[in-house]
């Protein structure tokens, strides 16, 4: 029995082409979650595109609120388009707490999608993955 490379190589691009076109689209999606816009001023920070975040990422503002609220261990309020924090917080906090949020209550934990649902199911919250169909069960906040 002879092997032959030639056909080996084939398939390893055949590969190495499926792989890309699986991994390249979730990095693009990753992209399309917005940064977050913060103003720091005396006892106050504001993040100006509040509004446009949780559209963006498909969740109920008061959610991202109080998550951002109980991490920071301040209080807060949404006021039209932006999220007031009631106390001067530096961008990169709050971009820590940001990712922790997308982490948790965004991102699908099989598949990395970020198209997902999250579903209040009585004291829990299931994320459900539309791309991969995975649940994933996520503590209130
Ligand atoms: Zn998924």
């Amino acid at each position: 029995m002879s092997l032959d490379l030639g056909n080996l190589d084939e398939l390893y691009y055949k590969l190495l082409e499926r792989a890309y076109k699986i991994v390249t689209p979730k990095i693009q999606r990753r992209q399309e979650i917005p940064k977050l816009k913060v103003v720091v001023m005396p006892k106050r920070t504001i993040i100006q595109n509040f509004k446009e975040i949780s559209e963006r990422l498909n969740r109920d503002p008061t959610h991202i609120a109080k998550f951002f609220l109980k991490e920071l261990a301040v209080p807060g309020h949404i006021e039209g388009n932006q999220f007031v924090i009631y106390a001067e917080r530096s961008p990169r906090i709050l971009e820590a707490v940001y990712e922790r949020y997308i982490k948790f209550y965004v991102i699908c934990p099989v598949c990395n999608s970020i198209d997902t649902i999250l579903e209040r199911q009585g004291r829990i919250y299931v994320l459900k993955c539309t791309a991969c169909g995975a649940t994933t069960p996520r503590k209130a906040i």
